[in-house]
């Protein structure tokens, strides 16, 4: 059949239901890849497939969630408690997330959440069959805990264009050497046409895997697969430039952003946010800040660090020890420091909505970024969309993936106290003019390689390499 349909595939629905009072809600995404696809899949006959956040507990709620879902073009994957558990909590959280992190002494190796994580990734795959896909169709299919299906979509269909993008690191190959079902994980990939990341890193560390594991040939980017020719490009995601910009102009955020500063006394506000996760190096961040109100006993009651961690896993042991040092060390270092006027650091264990978010943004002066490793970290970006116009100083760890890209901000190595410390006193210390060159640099970036953007590059090169591919058959 020639239709040329696009089907977006991710572990999550761009919305999720909830029930309230008996009656079942759709609350839609603010994510920013919710945007970015929005134009895309409520287009025509385009669909997106994916979990939507809701368990039924019988078939005629499955039937009611379903049809809601449909006049929305989202078409659910409804998963029981133990799928999520072997396949979502267990195979992606705790393998592929903390190797792809790079801390594999975390990895809990479970042959039963590899089976449940197939088993699940077998379940999208049928559910996409069924909508009845053409040769014509493409398919973009999101992330880590998917990386089967593009294999096994392919199996039903093998000249459908497939693209993968993962928005998480891919790690160094005798990393991932060490993952049992490494050779499952990498074949399944390779059933796309197309499989992206966001730095020349972590392609590299893709292609290393393919050809010192799986032994197979390669030319430049592009891997030779099953008789085909597979790509594995670099596409760095942006953000919803406009929307974080509008919203920093608004008279509503400018007063909430002043309404802020005062409360902290116009003292230098740094500002870190980040979920609750091993990967985001808080306790460095925290040791770092430490040793600066340690060694620069002057900027005692100048500076303050405003620090939002958004709740996540906490009921794994691993991520409520983080939170437990968190807690302790906030406390610690206020105790200490602190005193009637001052308290040095603001910690909030919560999460905020987008226009709290864009109040912080415009009043901080300095976001610190200390990630030990982020796949890109949006929240930077997020920092500088909301500057136009204004000063403000990014530190950005080395090893989130926008290091790879803006030009500007200050880089530190996450590891090092002294780095971050003095980073942050050359940051306290910039004059204004020096600020508005490194924001400028970043903005431009962040600015034209926004959501849209990305979204339209990919597809594009999608287009391209079925071209490719058909000439060479
Ligand atoms: N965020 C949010 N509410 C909060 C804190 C953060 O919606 O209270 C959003 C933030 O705007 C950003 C995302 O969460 O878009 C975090 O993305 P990032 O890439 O920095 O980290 P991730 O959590 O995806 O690893």
């Amino acid at each position: 059949m020639l239709r040329n349909r696009t089907i977006i595939i991710s572990n999550r629905l761009p919305v999720r239901i909830e029930r309230h009072d008996g009656e079942l809600h759709v609350i839609p995404s603010e994510g920013g890849l919710a945007t970015g696809l929005g134009s895309i899949y409520k287009e025509g006959e385009n669909i997106w497939i994916g979990w939507p956040g809701f368990v039924p507990d019988n078939e005629e709620e499955k039937q009611e969630v379903s049809e809601k879902l449909k006049e929305l073009n989202l078409i659910p994957v409804f998963l029981t408690e133990e799928e999520l558990e072997g396949y979502y909590e267990g195979f992606s959280n705790e393998v592929l997330w903390p190797i792809f992190h790079y801390h594999p002494s975390y990895a809990v190796y479970d042959d039963s959440y590899w089976n449940m994580y197939e088993s699940v990734n077998k379940k999208f795959a049928e559910i996409t069959v069924a909508q009845d896909i053409a040769d014509n169709d493409e398919v973009w299919i999101h992330d880590y805990q998917l990386m089967l299906l593009p294999k096994f979509i392919r199996a039903y269909n093998s000249k459908i264009g497939i693209g993968y993008f993962q928005h998480i690191p891919f790690p160094p190959d005798e990393l991932f050497r060490g993952i049992p079902w490494r050779d499952e994980l990498l074949k399944g990939l390779l059933g796309a046409d197309l499989i992206a990341f966001h730095t020349y890193n972590d392609t590299q560390h893709f292609l290393n895997a393919c050809t010192h594991i799986l032994g197979l040939s390669i030319q430049n980017n592009c891997l030779r697969s099953g008789g085909r020719s597979v790509y594995v490009e670099v596409f760095p995601m942006g953000i919803d430039y406009d929307k974080f910009n509008d919203l920093a102009q608004s008279e509503e955020i400018q007063t909430r952003a002043k309404e802020i500063r005062t409360f902290y006394n116009n003292r230098k506000f740094v500002l870190s946010i980040d979920r609750l996760d091993y990967s985001k190096g808080i306790l460095e961040r925290l040791r770092a800040f430490e040793f600066l109100l340690k060694t620069h006993p002057e900027v005692q009651n100048e500076v303050i660090l405003y620090m939002l961690v958004v709740p996540s896993r906490d009921n794994v042991p691993k991520y409520k020890e983080l939170h437990d040092e968190i807690n302790r060390m906030v406390g610690q270092i206020n105790a200490v420091f602190g005193n009637n006027e001052w308290t040095p650091i603001s910690y909030f264990y919560n999460s905020f909505d987008v226009k709290e978010l864009s109040a912080l943004y415009v009043a901080s002066d300095i976001c610190l970024v200390t990630s030990l490793r982020d796949g890109m970290n949006l929240v930077c970006k997020e920092f500088i969309a909301s500057k136009e116009n204004n000063n403000g100083v990014l530190i950005l760890s080395e090893m989130a993936g926008a290091s790879k890209e803006l030009i500007g901000p200050i880089l530190v190595n996450p590891h090092s106290k002294q780095q971050i410390c003095e980073a942050l006193m050359t940051a306290i210390r910039m004059p204004a003019q020096e600020q508005r060159k490194r924001m400028d640099d970043s903005l431009e970036i962040v600015k034209k390689f926004n959501i849209r953007h990305w979204v339209r590059l990919f597809f594009k090169r999608l287009r391209e390499i079925k071209s490719i591919q058909s000439q060479e058959r």
